[in-house]
């Protein structure tokens, strides 16, 4: 690598992208993403101008990297950018993410705004694990962060809701859904959810065409900080198998993860006419069944803790 020259400047390369041929340096590396994230936005027309935007911050490399992204992206287009970090309850581990976001925030000069699940919900997720459920803690944990996203959003009064889903992550989802035979949450893939009378912010996933290791480079040029601890809740199952065996599909082939994008994507574009969203009877919110995640959650802990 030392003596090939950057593909688009001629300064020495230190990454060479297989899928595509070329070979960046460390100045052309980080343009190319923000590049990847501005053409993405527009390809799917993610934003309008005068846009109220909340980015969903955990404090990980990648919401960080795109709450940096869309907040130079939309300077001068009549937009302000608002993180918004959920606060799950887990101690060390949330405490620290919650510095690296405020942090950040301020050298962006963002406005950040935490929600808490023990106040939107009446527990942490430190309590949540007490109670013993036939259900993993990522499993609750995803239905409550995702409503809680959803109610912070409609609290600040945002337009749109950008969250950090990448490339890897979706086709891993497409693969643990298809292995459940969940179609409805096939369906759900999706860059943009335009808004609905059940919800009326959009959403989107600006990165969702990034591949997560070149997100990783990114924050890293970009002296993203990283978070030291790791979740004590997390179980990856059988995400984690599913990711070595596309990162091994992807080093014989490059490129073959956007082939398997773009497959779950229409995919999904045939499914979301089966599809029909309601409002959860009990809640109010949009769901696919009568009675939400969050309120089938809330019951079955409602009932374990009774006994
Ligand atoms: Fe929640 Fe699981 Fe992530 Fe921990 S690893 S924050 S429990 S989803
Ligand atoms: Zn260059
Ligand atoms: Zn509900």
């Amino acid at each position: 690598m030392m003596s090939v020259k950057c593909s688009r400047c001629n300064r020495p390369a230190f990454y060479y992208r297989p899928y595509s041929g070329e070979y960046l340096c460390k100045k052309c590396f980080p343009i190319t993403i923000k590049e990847k994230v501005r053409k993405t936005i527009s390809k799917y027309k993610m934003l309008e101008y005068g846009d109220k935007i909340g980015v969903a911050v955990s404090g990980g490399k990648d919401s960080l990297s795109l709450l940096k992204i869309l907040t130079e992206i939309s300077k001068g287009k009549g937009s302000e950018v608002i993180a918004i970090t959920i606060d799950e309850g887990i101690k060390g581990y949330r405490d620290e993410a919650l510095k690296l976001v405020r942090k950040v925030s301020k050298k962006l000069n963002v406005r950040y705004t935490v929600y808490s699940f023990k106040d939107l919900f009446g527990y942490t997720m430190d309590e949540l694990v007490k109670i013993k459920s036939n259900i993993s803690a990522c499993a609750i944990c995803g239905v409550f962060r995702r409503r809680a996203l959803d109610i912070a959003a409609m609290e600040e009064g945002v337009t749109v809701l950008a969250t950090a889903h990448n490339l890897d992550d979706t086709i891993q989802t497409f693969f643990i859904n298809l292995f459940n035979v969940d179609l409805k949450r096939i369906s759900w893939i999706s860059p943009i959810s335009k808004p609905s009378n059940l919800f009326k912010i959009r959403r989107i996933h600006p990165m969702i065409e990034l591949y997560e290791k070149e997100i990783a480079l990114y924050a890293y040029l970009e002296g993203m900080p990283l978070q030291s601890t790791t979740c004590p809740y997390m179980e990856e199952g059988i995400r984690s198998e599913i990711r070595s065996y596309l990162n091994s599909m992807e080093d014989r082939h490059p490129g073959i993860k956007y082939n398997i994008y773009y497959a779950a994507l229409r995919i999904a574009e045939r499914l979301k006419s089966e599809v029909k969203a309601v409002r959860c009877k009990l809640c109010g919110f949009p769901s696919i069944n009568e009675v939400c995640q969050v309120c089938q959650l809330r019951s079955t802990i409602t009932k374990i803790k009774s006994f």
